[in-house]
């Protein structure tokens, strides 16, 4: 876990279109904690907990959307399902009453992993601005 963790960290957080460890907790290679799963996402718990509940939601299929920036209008269906799934995970996780939805776009916003992702977080006050 080491080793991963350093690859990660010296990774270069810029995207280069390159499969990502997304990809191998799709396939179940890596093990995630999945809260939610249907035939075109899974939502499972971020390794690196910003609050009680921080889950990420992902599209299966990555489909050129590795970053929110590059989407298309042929993805509009994808982000719609992605925002509703967001809504059923607050709900099963307890947090519908107040969530938080991120979604980290490009280096300058410290985007890291370059599959889509929505950060789904709550469980305490959240805090406005974020950093
Ligand atoms: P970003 O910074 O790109 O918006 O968010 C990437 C998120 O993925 C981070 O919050 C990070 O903790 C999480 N993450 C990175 N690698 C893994 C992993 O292997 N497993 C899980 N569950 N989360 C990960």
């Amino acid at each position: 876990h080491d080793e991963e963790a350093a690859a990660r960290a010296s990774a270069t957080e810029v995207d280069s279109g390159a499969p990502t460890i997304f990809d191998k907790i799709i396939s179940k290679e890596i093990p995630s904690t999945i809260v939610y799963e249907d035939e075109k996402v899974l939502a499972f718990r971020d390794i690196n907990p910003q609050a009680p509940v921080h889950v990420l939601v992902i599209p299966k299929l990555r489909d050129g959307l590795t970053e929110l920036g590059k989407a298309e209008p042929c993805h509009e269906d994808i982000l719609g399902h992605l925002l509703h799934a967001s809504k059923i995970v607050a709900e099963k996780e307890g947090i519908v009453d107040g969530f938080r939805v991120v979604i980290n776009s490009g280096a300058s916003a410290c985007q890291s992993v370059y599959h889509l992702h929505l950060h789904v977080l709550g469980g305490r006050q959240m805090k406005w601005p974020p950093g």
